[in-house]
């Protein structure tokens, strides 16, 4: 029955960032500090506890930029 459709998917927004544990770089200070904020927003009870800004921060993470990453490059 192609046509079908179940719901086995909840119907929410969920950010696979959310789920995702964010890699900074390291040695990078502010990543370390976001990942660490990242952690404290997601965890259940903690006074951070933030599932949004959790995923803000998991972002940040992965957009922050590392101009030494290129010069290593080479
Ligand atoms: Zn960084």
């Amino acid at each position: 029955m192609a046509l079908e459709t179940t719901m086995r998917d909840p119907v929410e927004l969920s950010d696979p960032l959310e789920c995702t544990e964010p890699h900074p770089a390291p040695g990078c200070d502010v990543c370390g500090a976001l990942l660490r904020q990242w952690h404290q927003a997601k965890e259940v009870g903690s006074p951070a506890y933030d599932p949004s800004h959790a995923t803000d921060l998991a972002v940040e993470i992965k957009r922050h930029p590392h101009a030494w990453q290129k010069e290593k490059r080479s």
